[in-house]
């Protein structure tokens, strides 16, 4: 297939065996024939937190694994793997628990904490965005996110993976810019050369994992709104809902699936069941107040509003949980979560809290109403 004909390809394989899957798809996709022989390869995975691939949270380390073997096997040996976890989380440890330091090890390949990286301001179409200098020093990038729910955004996949291509102060940042916009822009200061997305088990409604689903996918294409539109698709959303997509689009990172005739399926004969829809974050979203709230210390407070809901004790939280940047030297009343919200009567400290510290909180709160 030509280069060209490939762009506007979505290459989908069944199965769960996630090494000769990865070994399928590139085969079938010739991926050798787009990369220069000395090329310095950079992969980066979804390794926002510390937690194994079954949480539906983090990219598993098997095809990664995969994508390497095959990488290696023709003639590739500049390769290295590139992550910076979430605000509040150690990528050294996200890389030993999600199982990257052994495979890296194996394949003596070198593991990037980005989080030690330097890096310098670019300026996209007006807009001033820090992005790690080992990031713009690779020639070819392989962006391999997880396809996912995400609590803030409603879903997270290629476009959003290069989160982990910022340090963290500019992380935060981004919240205070709405999200949506900055996540576009930088995807056209950072191209993506190749997505491989890890639909095997994903976690429908928050992107740190703990409710995963087993999806048995691997997805695959060369334009990341390309690729997230379809993902929106199979999470249950239009992709016009999802506002990263539209922008990312309308300032020329790639193209909205337009037709079913651009997927292809490289096993048609699966098993793989359907995936559910879910929107339950939406329901969630209703008890809280949010301005600029970074996605760690957001998805504290919906893992902790989750709890209460199972315990059958949300009904009884009177008021809306405020949350974010914007709330910072605001004296507010009821309850904050974060430092952020220290001005407010009641208030949760951490940056980020964890979710026990605020479901601690609200349990008193809920339980002096009543
Ligand atoms: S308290 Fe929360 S919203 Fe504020 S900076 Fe820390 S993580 Fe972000």
């Amino acid at each position: 297939m030509e280069g060209n004909t490939l762009k506007n390809k979505i290459f989908v394989i069944y199965g769960d065996n996630p090494r000769e899957m990865a070994s399928h798809l590139l085969s079938t996709i010739k991926i050798e024939d787009f990369i220069d022989k000395d090329a310095l390869i950079g992969i980066k995975p979804n390794l926002v937190v510390a937690k194994p691939s079954s949480s539906g949270a983090t990219t598993s380390p098997e095809l990664v694994e995969g994508v390497i073997r095959y990488l290696k096997t023709k003639g590739f040996n500049n390769i290295a793997v590139l992550e910076s976890s979430q605000v509040g989380d150690k990528t050294a440890k996200a890389f030993e628990i999600c199982g990257y330091t052994e495979i890296a090890k194996n394949l003596g390949i070198p593991l990037i904490d980005l989080k030690k990286d330097s890096y310098k301001a670019y300026s996209v179409e007006g807009m001033e965005l820090n992005i790690f200098d080992q990031v713009m020093e690779l020639d070819y990038l392989i962006n391999m996110p997880v396809l996912k729910g995400h609590c803030q955004t409603k879903i997270t996949c290629a476009l959003k993976n290069l989160k982990g291509c910022i340090p963290d102060q500019e992380k935060r940042r981004f919240h205070t810019l709405g999200l949506h916009k900055p996540i576009a822009y930088l995807n056209k200061a950072v191209k993506s050369d190749l997505i491989i997305v890890d639909g095997l088990m994903g976690d429908l409604n928050y992107e740190i994992g703990g409710n995963s689903v087993k999806m048995d996918r691997i997805i695959a294409g060369f334009d990341p709104v390309l690729i997230d539109s379809y993902a929106a698709d199979l999470l249950g959303y239009d992709p016009e809902e999802i506002e990263y997509i539209k922008i990312a689009e309308k300032i020329g990172v790639g193209s909205c699936l337009a037709s079913k005739e651009q997927i292809c399926e490289l096993n048609e004969n699966h098993t793989t069941q359907k995936i559910p829809h879910t929107r339950e974050i939406e329901n969630l979203a209703k008890y809280i107040e949010e301005k600029d709230a970074c996605s760690a210390c957001y998805g504290s407070l919906i893992h902790a509003l989750d709890r209460l809901r199972e315990q059958g004790m949300l009904d009884n939280l009177r008021e809306k949980v405020a949350i974010g940047q914007g709330y910072k030297k605001i004296e507010g009343k009821g309850i904050g979560v974060g430092s952020c919200t220290k001005g407010f009567e009641k208030n949760v400290p951490g940056c980020p809290p964890t979710a026990r510290e605020i479901i601690k909180v609200l349990e008193r709160e809920i339980a002096s109403d009543l």
